[in-house]
């Protein structure tokens, strides 16, 4: 049996207390590796080895540890498919859509490779007689990031690219359940000419993710999972005094006016609901058309357009999806199903009791649509995370517009129409942190932000863009001048102002 070990100053690293956990291939339902699962103790040795190569690493110019990154752009792409089906392996999601979540994780790479730029400070000459104002962005030290499965080289890159270009020493907590491509992309920055020591993996559950926030040379820590969880990790690292930026679940809405394109706005939202088995933060579950005739329209097209999907494994090139992650995860979301017809909603294809012929015992759940939700059910409230879509019907722009606003969560929502006049004032209103305009999956380019609101994002800045920056970095403000020596030209005991 394969043995996923931690990854410290360079090299694999055991933990010694013996605590391991399964990761499977969600396919076949089979058991392909063990991964250790460290403690307090391990954290320890890659907190030791953070901080012996982070100084070093934070007075290399940022010029030249923007050449590192170049290379280390190279070497992801040039293993672009072992990458990819070593994900699909342990995550599920078909080649295709693993190689997108390395590419995305990739456009944060090549961001970061303009770090120089980035971290030039604000400078103002004159600022009172003789006195110049400057800021300089100076690295936190060693920070850490804990990331979900379901994107398990995007969400690392997100986090280690942006921190390690600032200057700091990154541990990452990946998530138990695909751990292995966490630890590939650690051991590629290392052949990229990366220190030893600067990224680090452990692995683990509560006991290192409570470890890592409760250890005091840990400055900031990013997470990226489950609300609650999320929540949880916000609050602790905020009592223990750290940076904390914390990203949560969603519910994202799709609104059809009646005016929209239909067949691409269905094209689009089938993708956004069933693609990678609905297990994207960004996915499209909940769909709002306005008006009786557009959603007879959308229902219709809709369910023509599910009885072409077909869920497979990864390396089906028919396939649009693939398996959830485990079997706990399917029963959940099946419970959720059921939960919806229990609560009066209608089960309009029902995905349940779907088997693989030769897979009969990889977790496979074929699509689902849920119409006449209500905003009162439990299943509409909830993240499901699966291949479900429901309908929730709307009379009114207004009343369309206040679902997403009122939902606990606050992620992504898109709107399909072609009146702009109804679109500008949609993204403008909607209380919600990222806004598609006739785009099912409105995820921000590496050169903006990205982050939720509500229980979508607890802490105040985004992942990536600018905002990481910001995240990764302190500045330090400095108020200078250089008197000509001779009479002392001024002495005060008010507060200096610069009149
Ligand atoms: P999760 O919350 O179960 O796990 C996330 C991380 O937290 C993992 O590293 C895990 O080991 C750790 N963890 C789990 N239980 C813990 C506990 N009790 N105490 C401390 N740490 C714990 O999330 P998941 O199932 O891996 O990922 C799916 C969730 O992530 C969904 O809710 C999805 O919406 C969300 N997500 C959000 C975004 C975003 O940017 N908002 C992006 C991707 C995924």
């Amino acid at each position: 049996m394969r043995s996923i070990t931690h990854f410290i100053h360079g090299a694999a690293a055991s933990s010694t207390g013996g605590r391991a956990s399964d990761v499977l291939d969600p396919s076949t339902g089979a058991v392909q590796a063990q991964v250790h699962l460290g403690d307090a103790a391990l954290l320890d040795q890659a907190i030791k080895s953070a901080k012996k190569a982070q100084p070093d690493w934070a007075a290399v110019n940022p010029q030249r540890r923007a050449r590192v990154l170049f290379r280390y752009k190279e070497l992801i792409e040039a293993h672009m498919d072992e990458l990819a089906a070593l994900l699909s392996s342990e995550h599920g999601k078909v080649i295709a859509d693993a190689k997108g979540d390395v590419q995305r994780g990739l456009e944060v790479v090549e961001f970061a490779c303009g770090i120089p730029h980035l971290l030039k400070g604000d400078y103002t000459q004159g600022a009172g007689p003789g006195i110049d104002v400057y800021s300089m962005r100076q690295p936190l030290g060693i920070v850490a990031g804990i990331t979900p499965f379901n994107f398990p080289a995007m969400i690392p890159l997100w986090m280690g690219a942006m921190a390690i270009a600032c200057g700091n020493a990154f541990i990452l907590k990946p998530s138990e359940r695909d751990p292995s491509v966490p630890v590939r992309l650690a051991e590629l920055a290392l052949e990229a000419g990366l220190p030893e020591g600067i990224f680090n993996v452990v692995h683990g559950d509560k006991v290192m993710v409570d470890a890592i926030l409760d250890h005091p040379d840990i400055k900031a820590v990013s997470f990226v999972g489950s609300s609650d969880i999320a929540n949880y990790v916000y609050q602790r690292a905020a009592a223990n005094g750290k940076r904390a930026q914390c990203m949560g679940g969603a519910k994202n809405h799709g609104i059809i006016l009646p005016d929209a394109d239909m067949d691409q706005a269905v094209a689009d939202i089938v993708g956004a609901a069933y693609g990678s088995a609905g297990e994207r933060c960004m996915a499209l579950p909940v769909v709002t058309p306005v008006g009786e005739a557009t959603a007879q329209a959308f229902r219709e097209k809709l369910v023509a357009a599910i009885e072409t999907l077909r869920p497979g494994i990864p390396s089906d090139p028919q396939a649009q999806y693939g398996p959830l992650v485990t079997a706990q995860h399917k029963a959940r979301v099946e419970n959720y199903i059921q939960m919806a017809a229990d609560e009066g909603a209608e089960i309009v294809v029902d995905g349940r009791g779907f088997s693989l012929q030769g897979y009969e015992e990889g977790f496979y759940l074929a699509p689902t649509l849920i119409d006449r939700v209500t905003p009162q059910m439990k299943s509409y409230q909830d993240e499901i995370f699966g291949p479900v879509l429901q309908i929730l019907r709307a009379e009114t722009f207004e009343e369309a517009l206040s679902y997403p606003s009122k939902h606990q969560y606050g992620n992504g929502v898109a709107i399909f129409t072609r009146n702009g006049d109804y679109a500008r004032r949609f993204a403008a209103d909607v209380e919600v942190g990222m806004v598609g305009i006739n785009v099912p999956i409105p995820v921000p380019v590496a050169y903006h932000s990205f982050g939720g609101w509500k229980r979508s994002g607890f802490g105040d800045l985004d992942q990536y863009g600018e905002d990481g920056v910001r995240f990764y970095t302190r500045t330090k403000k400095i108020t200078q001048r250089w008197p000509s020596g001779g009479a002392v030209i001024d002495q005060s005991f008010v507060i200096p102002t610069m009149k």
